[in-house]
Protein backbone atom coordinates (compact mmCIF):
# COMPACT_ATOMS: atom_id res chain seq x y z
CA UNK A 1 0.00 0.00 0.00
CA UNK A 2 0.83 3.34 -1.12
CA UNK A 3 0.38 6.59 1.13
CA UNK A 4 -0.75 10.09 -0.61
CA UNK A 5 0.06 13.26 -0.37
CA UNK A 6 -2.05 16.86 -1.07
CA UNK A 7 0.00 19.69 -2.00
CA UNK A 8 -1.97 22.41 -0.34
CA UNK A 9 -1.56 26.49 -0.64
CA UNK A 10 -2.71 29.45 -1.74
CA UNK A 11 -2.60 30.12 -5.71
CA UNK A 12 0.80 30.51 -7.71
CA UNK A 13 3.13 29.25 -5.18
CA UNK A 14 4.02 26.55 -7.23
CA UNK A 15 1.99 23.87 -6.92
CA UNK A 16 1.79 22.48 -10.11
CA UNK A 17 6.12 22.92 -10.33
CA UNK A 18 6.31 20.58 -7.79
CA UNK A 19 3.57 18.16 -8.84
CA UNK A 20 5.47 18.32 -12.38
CA UNK A 21 8.24 17.30 -11.05
CA UNK A 22 7.42 14.92 -8.48
CA UNK A 23 4.85 12.92 -11.66
CA UNK A 24 7.69 12.99 -14.10
CA UNK A 25 5.02 14.48 -17.01
CA UNK A 26 3.58 17.40 -17.58
CA UNK A 27 0.40 16.76 -16.66
CA UNK A 28 -0.99 19.65 -14.32
CA UNK A 29 -1.03 22.68 -16.22
CA UNK A 30 1.15 25.66 -15.16
CA UNK A 31 -0.55 28.40 -16.08
CA UNK A 32 -2.54 31.21 -14.89
CA UNK A 33 -5.48 31.79 -17.29
CA UNK A 34 -8.54 32.42 -14.72
CA UNK A 35 -11.06 30.81 -15.45
CA UNK A 36 -10.14 27.36 -16.22
CA UNK A 37 -11.38 24.75 -13.99
CA UNK A 38 -9.56 21.41 -13.55
CA UNK A 39 -10.71 18.50 -11.19
CA UNK A 40 -8.59 17.16 -8.19
CA UNK A 41 -5.86 14.65 -9.98
CA UNK A 42 -4.32 11.94 -8.41
CA UNK A 43 -1.16 10.44 -10.14
CA UNK A 44 1.79 8.02 -9.03
CA UNK A 45 4.63 10.09 -8.19
CA UNK A 46 8.11 9.46 -7.28
CA UNK A 47 10.82 11.00 -4.97
CA UNK A 48 14.17 8.90 -5.14
CA UNK A 49 12.97 6.05 -3.87
CA UNK A 50 9.91 7.07 -2.63
CA UNK A 51 6.86 6.09 -4.68
CA UNK A 52 3.10 7.44 -3.50
CA UNK A 53 0.72 9.03 -4.97
CA UNK A 54 -0.08 13.19 -5.25
CA UNK A 55 -3.15 14.91 -5.26
CA UNK A 56 -3.47 18.20 -7.12
CA UNK A 57 -5.31 20.80 -5.97
CA UNK A 58 -4.13 23.19 -8.42
CA UNK A 59 -7.08 25.37 -10.23
CA UNK A 60 -9.85 25.21 -7.78
CA UNK A 61 -8.90 28.60 -7.32
CA UNK A 62 -9.70 29.58 -10.45
CA UNK A 63 -13.47 28.66 -10.65
CA UNK A 64 -15.67 31.20 -11.51
CA UNK A 65 -17.66 30.63 -8.48
CA UNK A 66 -20.10 33.03 -6.14
CA UNK A 67 -18.17 32.01 -3.60
CA UNK A 68 -14.66 31.67 -4.73
CA UNK A 69 -13.45 31.21 -1.01
CA UNK A 70 -15.95 28.54 -0.07
CA UNK A 71 -15.49 26.74 -2.80
CA UNK A 72 -11.33 26.66 -2.45
CA UNK A 73 -11.59 25.40 1.08
CA UNK A 74 -13.83 22.89 0.47
CA UNK A 75 -11.91 21.47 -2.91
CA UNK A 76 -9.11 21.61 -0.40
CA UNK A 77 -10.87 20.29 2.96
CA UNK A 78 -11.40 17.53 0.60
CA UNK A 79 -7.48 17.03 -0.58
CA UNK A 80 -6.64 16.72 2.64
CA UNK A 81 -8.87 14.37 4.13
CA UNK A 82 -7.69 11.99 1.44
CA UNK A 83 -4.64 12.38 2.10
CA UNK A 84 -2.16 10.56 4.22
CA UNK A 85 0.25 13.90 4.66
CA UNK A 86 -0.52 17.50 3.44
CA UNK A 87 2.82 19.46 1.74
CA UNK A 88 1.80 22.58 2.52
CA UNK A 89 3.97 24.69 0.62
CA UNK A 90 4.63 28.95 0.54
CA UNK A 91 6.05 31.19 -1.80
CA UNK A 92 9.44 32.49 0.13
CA UNK A 93 9.85 35.05 -2.45
CA UNK A 94 6.92 36.65 -1.94
CA UNK A 95 6.72 36.05 1.74
CA UNK A 96 3.56 35.01 4.09
CA UNK A 97 0.04 36.54 2.65
CA UNK A 98 -3.46 35.99 4.61
CA UNK A 99 -4.56 34.03 2.42
CA UNK A 100 -0.99 31.63 3.41
CA UNK A 101 -2.54 31.91 7.12
CA UNK A 102 -6.44 30.92 5.91
CA UNK A 103 -5.03 28.02 4.25
CA UNK A 104 -2.84 26.97 7.06
CA UNK A 105 -5.70 26.85 9.52
CA UNK A 106 -7.63 24.67 7.00
CA UNK A 107 -4.02 21.99 7.66
CA UNK A 108 -3.54 22.83 11.34
CA UNK A 109 -7.16 21.55 11.74
CA UNK A 110 -7.40 18.81 9.49
CA UNK A 111 -4.55 16.94 12.49
CA UNK A 112 -3.23 15.71 9.31
CA UNK A 113 0.50 15.26 9.51
CA UNK A 114 2.26 18.18 7.44
CA UNK A 115 5.61 19.12 5.93
CA UNK A 116 6.10 22.70 5.33
CA UNK A 117 7.46 23.63 2.44
CA UNK A 118 9.47 27.37 1.60
CA UNK A 119 9.23 27.35 -2.30
CA UNK A 120 11.21 29.56 -4.83
CA UNK A 121 13.78 29.41 -2.02
CA UNK A 122 17.04 29.96 -5.09
CA UNK A 123 14.85 33.61 -5.58
CA UNK A 124 16.60 36.82 -4.62
CA UNK A 125 15.26 37.50 -0.83
CA UNK A 126 13.77 34.15 -0.52
CA UNK A 127 15.15 33.78 3.05
CA UNK A 128 13.16 36.73 4.99
CA UNK A 129 10.20 34.69 3.59
CA UNK A 130 11.29 31.08 4.49
CA UNK A 131 11.78 32.30 8.20
CA UNK A 132 8.25 34.23 8.17
CA UNK A 133 7.05 30.68 7.39
CA UNK A 134 7.77 29.59 10.95
CA UNK A 135 4.72 31.70 11.61
CA UNK A 136 2.54 29.56 10.38
CA UNK A 137 2.91 27.17 13.32
CA UNK A 138 3.33 24.03 11.02
CA UNK A 139 6.78 23.31 12.09
CA UNK A 140 10.54 24.04 10.59
CA UNK A 141 9.95 24.95 6.57
CA UNK A 142 12.35 22.67 4.09
CA UNK A 143 13.41 25.19 1.50
CA UNK A 144 13.21 23.84 -2.26
CA UNK A 145 13.27 24.93 -5.45
CA UNK A 146 10.16 22.91 -7.53
CA UNK A 147 11.20 24.66 -10.54
CA UNK A 148 14.87 24.36 -10.57
CA UNK A 149 14.98 20.66 -8.40
CA UNK A 150 16.76 21.97 -5.96
CA UNK A 151 16.17 21.00 -1.97
CA UNK A 152 14.51 17.13 -2.83
CA UNK A 153 16.82 15.46 -1.00
CA UNK A 154 15.62 17.16 2.69
CA UNK A 155 12.19 16.66 1.28
CA UNK A 156 12.17 13.41 1.27
CA UNK A 157 13.51 13.52 4.64
CA UNK A 158 10.86 15.30 5.65
CA UNK A 159 8.63 12.81 4.25
CA UNK A 160 9.83 9.59 6.00
CA UNK A 161 10.32 12.17 8.91
CA UNK A 162 6.29 12.99 9.29
CA UNK A 163 4.95 9.43 8.13
CA UNK A 164 7.49 6.99 9.94
CA UNK A 165 9.56 4.20 8.33
CA UNK A 166 7.15 1.78 8.56
CA UNK A 167 4.54 3.99 6.52
CA UNK A 168 7.15 5.33 3.84
CA UNK A 169 9.01 1.84 3.43
CA UNK A 170 5.85 -0.82 4.48
CA UNK A 171 7.19 -3.37 2.18
CA UNK A 172 10.38 -3.18 4.95
CA UNK A 173 8.56 -5.39 7.71
CA UNK A 174 11.12 -7.61 8.83
CA UNK A 175 9.17 -10.80 8.94
CA UNK A 176 8.62 -10.91 5.64
CA UNK A 177 11.43 -9.11 3.84
CA UNK A 178 14.22 -10.11 6.58
CA UNK A 179 16.63 -11.26 3.23
CA UNK A 180 14.92 -8.53 0.99
CA UNK A 181 18.66 -7.31 1.27
CA UNK A 182 20.20 -3.73 -0.42
CA UNK A 183 20.62 -3.36 -4.16
CA UNK A 184 24.07 -4.12 -4.92
CA UNK A 185 26.11 -1.74 -4.84
CA UNK A 186 29.72 -0.20 -3.88
CA UNK A 187 32.13 -3.08 -3.06
CA UNK A 188 29.95 -5.80 -4.47
CA UNK A 189 30.49 -4.82 -8.33
CA UNK A 190 34.72 -5.02 -8.88
CA UNK A 191 35.02 -4.22 -12.73
CA UNK A 192 37.94 -6.17 -12.91
CA UNK A 193 36.68 -9.40 -11.64
CA UNK A 194 36.08 -12.03 -13.97
CA UNK A 195 32.50 -12.56 -15.44
CA UNK A 196 30.79 -16.16 -15.32
CA UNK A 197 32.58 -17.21 -18.19
CA UNK A 198 31.76 -15.35 -21.93
CA UNK A 199 28.19 -16.66 -23.39
CA UNK A 200 29.15 -18.54 -26.07
CA UNK A 201 25.72 -20.11 -27.85
CA UNK A 202 27.45 -23.17 -29.32
CA UNK A 203 27.82 -24.23 -25.54
CA UNK A 204 24.78 -25.23 -23.41
CA UNK A 205 23.01 -22.90 -21.91
CA UNK A 206 23.66 -23.52 -17.89
CA UNK A 207 20.72 -23.77 -15.60
CA UNK A 208 20.10 -24.62 -11.60
CA UNK A 209 17.16 -25.38 -10.24
CA UNK A 210 16.65 -25.26 -6.38
CA UNK A 211 14.16 -24.40 -3.54
CA UNK A 212 13.02 -25.55 -0.40
CA UNK A 213 12.38 -29.63 -0.04
CA UNK A 214 9.23 -30.94 -1.31
CA UNK A 215 8.80 -27.66 -3.33
CA UNK A 216 8.78 -30.24 -6.73
CA UNK A 217 12.16 -29.85 -7.77
CA UNK A 218 12.78 -33.26 -8.70
CA UNK A 219 9.12 -33.58 -10.28
CA UNK A 220 10.46 -30.75 -12.52
CA UNK A 221 13.84 -31.44 -13.76
CA UNK A 222 11.99 -35.01 -14.54
CA UNK A 223 9.20 -33.18 -16.28
CA UNK A 224 11.58 -31.37 -18.18
CA UNK A 225 14.31 -33.56 -18.99
CA UNK A 226 12.41 -36.83 -19.41
CA UNK A 227 12.82 -39.74 -16.25
CA UNK A 228 15.32 -42.08 -17.88
CA UNK A 229 17.71 -39.41 -18.26
CA UNK A 230 18.13 -38.75 -14.25
CA UNK A 231 17.42 -42.42 -13.18
CA UNK A 232 20.93 -43.25 -15.59
CA UNK A 233 22.66 -41.41 -13.13
CA UNK A 234 24.74 -42.58 -10.32
CA UNK A 235 22.92 -44.51 -7.55
CA UNK A 236 21.84 -42.73 -4.99
CA UNK A 237 23.74 -41.42 -1.71
CA UNK A 238 26.97 -41.57 -3.66
CA UNK A 239 28.64 -38.74 -3.17
CA UNK A 240 29.30 -36.52 -6.23
CA UNK A 241 31.01 -33.19 -6.51
CA UNK A 242 29.11 -31.80 -9.12
CA UNK A 243 26.28 -33.44 -10.98
CA UNK A 244 25.05 -32.51 -14.09
CA UNK A 245 22.73 -33.54 -17.45
CA UNK A 246 22.21 -32.63 -20.68
CA UNK A 247 19.44 -32.45 -22.94
CA UNK A 248 17.90 -30.29 -25.42
CA UNK A 249 15.28 -28.34 -26.01
CA UNK A 250 13.95 -26.91 -28.90
CA UNK A 251 17.45 -27.19 -30.58
CA UNK A 252 18.81 -25.59 -27.75
CA UNK A 253 22.11 -27.38 -25.81
CA UNK A 254 21.33 -26.76 -22.06
CA UNK A 255 22.76 -28.42 -19.04
CA UNK A 256 20.80 -28.92 -16.12
CA UNK A 257 22.39 -29.15 -12.74
CA UNK A 258 20.81 -32.17 -10.92
CA UNK A 259 19.46 -30.58 -7.39
CA UNK A 260 17.36 -34.50 -7.40
CA UNK A 261 20.79 -35.65 -7.03
CA UNK A 262 21.73 -33.32 -4.33
CA UNK A 263 18.85 -34.06 -2.73
CA UNK A 264 19.54 -38.28 -2.77
CA UNK A 265 22.48 -37.94 -1.19
CA UNK A 266 20.96 -35.61 1.52
CA UNK A 267 18.75 -38.38 2.25
CA UNK A 268 21.07 -41.01 2.63
CA UNK A 269 22.45 -38.26 5.21
CA UNK A 270 19.45 -38.02 6.47
CA UNK A 271 20.04 -33.83 7.36
CA UNK A 272 16.79 -33.44 4.59
CA UNK A 273 15.61 -30.38 6.20
CA UNK A 274 19.53 -29.46 6.22
CA UNK A 275 19.93 -28.93 2.78
CA UNK A 276 19.85 -25.87 1.11
CA UNK A 277 21.72 -23.08 1.79
CA UNK A 278 25.04 -24.35 1.02
CA UNK A 279 24.09 -27.05 -1.64
CA UNK A 280 21.66 -24.63 -3.01
CA UNK A 281 25.13 -22.44 -3.56
CA UNK A 282 26.75 -24.63 -5.52
CA UNK A 283 23.85 -25.15 -7.75
CA UNK A 284 23.54 -21.38 -7.93
CA UNK A 285 27.54 -20.73 -8.67
CA UNK A 286 27.04 -23.55 -11.49
CA UNK A 287 24.43 -21.93 -13.17
CA UNK A 288 23.58 -18.99 -15.40
CA UNK A 289 19.84 -19.02 -15.14
CA UNK A 290 18.31 -20.25 -11.73
CA UNK A 291 14.52 -21.58 -11.56
CA UNK A 292 13.58 -21.10 -8.02
CA UNK A 293 10.97 -23.40 -7.31
CA UNK A 294 8.09 -22.22 -5.04
CA UNK A 295 5.20 -24.45 -3.67
CA UNK A 296 2.07 -22.27 -4.61
CA UNK A 297 0.05 -23.55 -1.91
CA UNK A 298 3.14 -22.27 0.27
CA UNK A 299 4.91 -19.51 -1.33
CA UNK A 300 8.01 -17.20 0.05
CA UNK A 301 8.71 -19.18 3.38
CA UNK A 302 11.96 -17.53 4.42
CA UNK A 303 14.00 -20.00 2.82
CA UNK A 304 12.75 -19.09 -0.36
CA UNK A 305 13.43 -15.58 -0.13
CA UNK A 306 17.25 -16.45 1.72
CA UNK A 307 17.68 -18.52 -1.82
CA UNK A 308 16.06 -15.65 -3.98
CA UNK A 309 18.44 -13.43 -2.37
CA UNK A 310 21.71 -15.50 -3.08
CA UNK A 311 20.78 -15.80 -6.46
CA UNK A 312 20.70 -11.94 -6.97
CA UNK A 313 23.90 -11.69 -4.71
CA UNK A 314 25.84 -14.13 -6.85
CA UNK A 315 24.83 -12.20 -9.41
CA UNK A 316 23.04 -15.05 -11.93
CA UNK A 317 19.76 -14.66 -13.36
CA UNK A 318 16.80 -15.76 -11.11
CA UNK A 319 13.64 -17.40 -13.06
CA UNK A 320 10.27 -17.96 -10.38
CA UNK A 321 8.41 -21.15 -11.29
CA UNK A 322 5.12 -21.04 -8.75
CA UNK A 323 4.61 -24.83 -9.02
CA UNK A 324 1.75 -26.91 -7.82
CA UNK A 325 -0.42 -24.89 -9.86
CA UNK A 326 -3.05 -27.81 -10.54
CA UNK A 327 -3.97 -27.81 -6.36
CA UNK A 328 -4.66 -24.06 -6.95
CA UNK A 329 -8.95 -23.20 -6.68
CA UNK A 330 -8.54 -19.71 -7.15
CA UNK A 331 -5.52 -18.65 -9.64
CA UNK A 332 -6.61 -15.72 -10.99
CA UNK A 333 -6.74 -14.35 -7.18
CA UNK A 334 -3.37 -16.31 -6.03
CA UNK A 335 -1.88 -14.96 -9.06
CA UNK A 336 -2.59 -11.61 -8.28
CA UNK A 337 -1.51 -11.43 -4.67
CA UNK A 338 1.79 -13.67 -5.54
CA UNK A 339 2.96 -11.08 -8.27
CA UNK A 340 2.50 -8.15 -5.81
CA UNK A 341 4.58 -10.49 -3.09
CA UNK A 342 7.01 -11.37 -5.59
CA UNK A 343 7.78 -7.13 -6.45
CA UNK A 344 7.82 -6.19 -2.84
CA UNK A 345 9.34 -9.26 -1.13
CA UNK A 346 12.17 -9.50 -4.30
CA UNK A 347 13.22 -5.26 -5.10
CA UNK A 348 16.68 -6.28 -5.67
CA UNK A 349 15.16 -7.96 -8.98
CA UNK A 350 12.33 -5.70 -9.80
CA UNK A 351 10.78 -7.28 -12.95
CA UNK A 352 11.61 -10.88 -12.06
CA UNK A 353 9.79 -13.60 -14.24
CA UNK A 354 7.81 -16.01 -12.49
CA UNK A 355 5.66 -18.69 -13.84
CA UNK A 356 3.22 -21.00 -12.95
CA UNK A 357 3.34 -24.14 -13.29
CA UNK A 358 2.73 -27.95 -12.36
CA UNK A 359 5.81 -30.06 -12.96
CA UNK A 360 3.07 -33.16 -12.13
CA UNK A 361 0.90 -32.21 -15.28
CA UNK A 362 3.67 -30.97 -17.11
CA UNK A 363 1.78 -27.68 -17.44
CA UNK A 364 3.45 -24.27 -17.86
CA UNK A 365 7.04 -26.10 -18.93
CA UNK A 366 7.10 -24.30 -22.22
CA UNK A 367 6.05 -20.86 -20.35
CA UNK A 368 9.33 -21.65 -18.23
CA UNK A 369 11.68 -22.36 -20.72
CA UNK A 370 10.36 -19.36 -22.51
CA UNK A 371 11.13 -17.26 -19.26
CA UNK A 372 14.28 -18.67 -18.98
CA UNK A 373 15.66 -17.87 -22.68
CA UNK A 374 14.27 -14.48 -21.67
CA UNK A 375 15.97 -13.58 -18.91
CA UNK A 376 18.79 -15.38 -20.02
CA UNK A 377 19.54 -12.83 -22.79
CA UNK A 378 18.44 -9.78 -20.64
CA UNK A 379 21.42 -11.14 -17.82
CA UNK A 380 23.95 -10.91 -21.30
CA UNK A 381 22.93 -7.31 -22.63
CA UNK A 382 25.16 -4.85 -23.42
CA UNK A 383 23.95 -1.03 -23.66
CA UNK A 384 26.45 1.42 -25.55
CA UNK A 385 28.09 4.66 -23.67
CA UNK A 386 26.86 6.71 -26.23
CA UNK A 387 22.92 5.88 -25.19
CA UNK A 388 23.98 5.47 -21.14
CA UNK A 389 25.24 9.21 -21.34
CA UNK A 390 22.29 10.63 -22.84
CA UNK A 391 20.10 8.77 -20.59
CA UNK A 392 22.09 9.99 -17.29
CA UNK A 393 21.83 13.52 -18.97
CA UNK A 394 18.04 13.48 -18.81
CA UNK A 395 17.72 11.40 -15.57
CA UNK A 396 20.00 14.15 -13.71
CA UNK A 397 18.26 16.69 -15.16
CA UNK A 398 14.99 15.43 -13.82
CA UNK A 399 16.43 14.65 -10.04
CA UNK A 400 19.75 16.04 -9.97
CA UNK A 401 22.10 14.42 -7.27
CA UNK A 402 21.12 15.81 -3.87
CA UNK A 403 23.74 17.90 -2.26
CA UNK A 404 26.26 16.93 1.07
CA UNK A 405 27.41 19.24 3.45
CA UNK A 406 26.49 22.35 0.70
CA UNK A 407 28.29 20.75 -2.16
CA UNK A 408 26.48 19.59 -5.16
CA UNK A 409 27.66 16.33 -6.08
CA UNK A 410 28.66 15.72 -9.67
CA UNK A 411 27.74 12.31 -11.64
CA UNK A 412 29.73 12.76 -14.79
CA UNK A 413 29.44 9.99 -16.82
CA UNK A 414 28.27 6.33 -17.04
CA UNK A 415 29.78 3.20 -19.12
CA UNK A 416 29.02 -0.84 -18.49
CA UNK A 417 31.91 -2.28 -17.66
CA UNK A 418 30.16 -6.18 -17.90
CA UNK A 419 27.59 -8.28 -18.62
CA UNK A 420 26.49 -11.15 -16.90
CA UNK A 421 24.84 -9.53 -14.79
CA UNK A 422 24.73 -6.00 -16.00
CA UNK A 423 27.32 -3.97 -14.51
CA UNK A 424 27.97 -0.07 -14.41
CA UNK A 425 30.81 2.39 -13.71
CA UNK A 426 29.94 5.87 -12.68
CA UNK A 427 32.19 8.38 -12.71
CA UNK A 428 31.14 11.15 -9.90
CA UNK A 429 32.56 13.19 -7.42
CA UNK A 430 32.84 11.80 -3.86
CA UNK A 431 31.38 8.26 -4.73
CA UNK A 432 31.14 7.70 -0.65
CA UNK A 433 29.01 10.69 -0.43
CA UNK A 434 26.09 9.60 -2.89
CA UNK A 435 23.06 8.13 -0.58
CA UNK A 436 21.65 4.68 -1.38
CA UNK A 437 18.53 6.07 -2.06
CA UNK A 438 20.04 7.99 -5.03
CA UNK A 439 21.76 4.74 -6.00
CA UNK A 440 18.31 3.01 -5.95
CA UNK A 441 16.57 5.86 -8.18
CA UNK A 442 19.72 5.29 -10.81
CA UNK A 443 19.26 1.55 -10.61
CA UNK A 444 15.61 1.82 -11.10
CA UNK A 445 16.26 4.03 -14.10
CA UNK A 446 18.34 1.86 -15.86
CA UNK A 447 16.01 -1.56 -15.47
CA UNK A 448 13.42 1.05 -16.77
CA UNK A 449 14.66 2.81 -19.42
CA UNK A 450 17.03 -0.04 -21.00
CA UNK A 451 14.49 -3.17 -20.31
CA UNK A 452 16.72 -4.80 -18.17
CA UNK A 453 14.16 -6.47 -15.61
CA UNK A 454 14.26 -9.20 -13.13
CA UNK A 455 18.26 -9.51 -13.11
CA UNK A 456 20.46 -8.13 -10.80
CA UNK A 457 21.98 -4.70 -12.22
CA UNK A 458 25.93 -3.80 -10.73
CA UNK A 459 26.66 0.04 -10.15
CA UNK A 460 30.18 0.90 -8.67
CA UNK A 461 30.77 4.71 -8.43
CA UNK A 462 34.33 6.08 -8.85
CA UNK A 463 36.16 9.45 -8.62
CA UNK A 464 37.65 10.44 -12.19
CA UNK A 465 40.81 9.68 -12.77
P1 LIG B 1 0.28 26.92 -8.28
O1 LIG B 1 -0.75 27.92 -8.63
O2 LIG B 1 0.54 26.89 -6.82
O3 LIG B 1 0.07 25.58 -8.86
O4 LIG B 1 1.67 27.49 -8.87
P2 LIG B 1 2.40 27.15 -10.25
O5 LIG B 1 3.10 25.85 -10.15
O6 LIG B 1 1.46 27.37 -11.36
O7 LIG B 1 3.53 28.26 -10.22
C1 LIG B 1 3.21 29.64 -10.18
C2 LIG B 1 4.39 30.41 -10.76
O8 LIG B 1 5.54 30.28 -9.90
C3 LIG B 1 4.80 29.94 -12.12
O9 LIG B 1 5.12 31.07 -12.91
C4 LIG B 1 6.05 29.11 -11.84
O10 LIG B 1 6.94 29.12 -12.94
C5 LIG B 1 6.65 29.83 -10.65
N1 LIG B 1 7.46 28.94 -9.80
C6 LIG B 1 7.14 27.68 -9.37
N2 LIG B 1 8.14 27.17 -8.63
C7 LIG B 1 9.11 28.10 -8.60
C8 LIG B 1 10.43 28.13 -8.00
O11 LIG B 1 10.91 27.18 -7.36
N3 LIG B 1 11.14 29.27 -8.15
C9 LIG B 1 10.66 30.33 -8.87
N4 LIG B 1 11.44 31.40 -8.95
N5 LIG B 1 9.46 30.31 -9.47
C10 LIG B 1 8.68 29.21 -9.34
P1 LIG C 1 11.70 -31.71 -4.22
O1 LIG C 1 11.99 -32.07 -2.80
O2 LIG C 1 11.68 -30.24 -4.36
O3 LIG C 1 12.56 -32.38 -5.23
O4 LIG C 1 10.18 -32.15 -4.45
P2 LIG C 1 9.60 -33.41 -5.24
O5 LIG C 1 9.76 -33.26 -6.69
O6 LIG C 1 10.11 -34.64 -4.61
O7 LIG C 1 8.06 -33.22 -4.90
C1 LIG C 1 7.57 -33.22 -3.58
C2 LIG C 1 6.13 -33.67 -3.59
O8 LIG C 1 5.31 -32.73 -4.29
C3 LIG C 1 5.95 -35.00 -4.31
O9 LIG C 1 4.98 -35.73 -3.58
C4 LIG C 1 5.43 -34.62 -5.67
O10 LIG C 1 4.62 -35.60 -6.24
C5 LIG C 1 4.62 -33.37 -5.36
N1 LIG C 1 4.56 -32.48 -6.51
C6 LIG C 1 5.61 -31.99 -7.22
N2 LIG C 1 5.16 -31.17 -8.22
C7 LIG C 1 3.82 -31.16 -8.12
C8 LIG C 1 2.77 -30.50 -8.87
O11 LIG C 1 2.99 -29.75 -9.82
N3 LIG C 1 1.50 -30.70 -8.46
C9 LIG C 1 1.21 -31.50 -7.40
N4 LIG C 1 -0.07 -31.65 -7.10
N5 LIG C 1 2.15 -32.14 -6.68
C10 LIG C 1 3.45 -31.97 -7.04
Amino acid sequence: MTFKIAIVGRPNVGKSTLFNRLVGKKIALVDDTPGVTRDRRVHDARLYDLRFEVIDTAGFEEAAAASLEGRMRAQTELAISEADLVLFMMDAKAGLTPNDRAFADVVRRSGKPVVLVANKAEARGAESGMFESFELGLGEPIPISSEHGQGMPDLREAIIAALGEERVFPDEDEEETAFALEPLVGEDVDPDAEEVPAYDPTKPMRIAVIGRPNAGKSTLINALVGEERLLTGPEAGITRDSISVEWEWRGRGIKLFDTAGMRRKARVQEKLERLSVADGLRAIRFAEVVIIVLDATIPFEKQDLQLADLIVREGRAPVIAFNKWDLIDNPQVLLAELREKTERLLPQARGIRAVTVSAETGRGLDKLMDAVLKTHEIWNRRISTGRLNRWLEGVIAHHPPPAVAGRRLKIKYITQVKARPPGFVISCSRPDAVPQSYIRYLVNGLRESFEIPGVPIRIMLRAPD
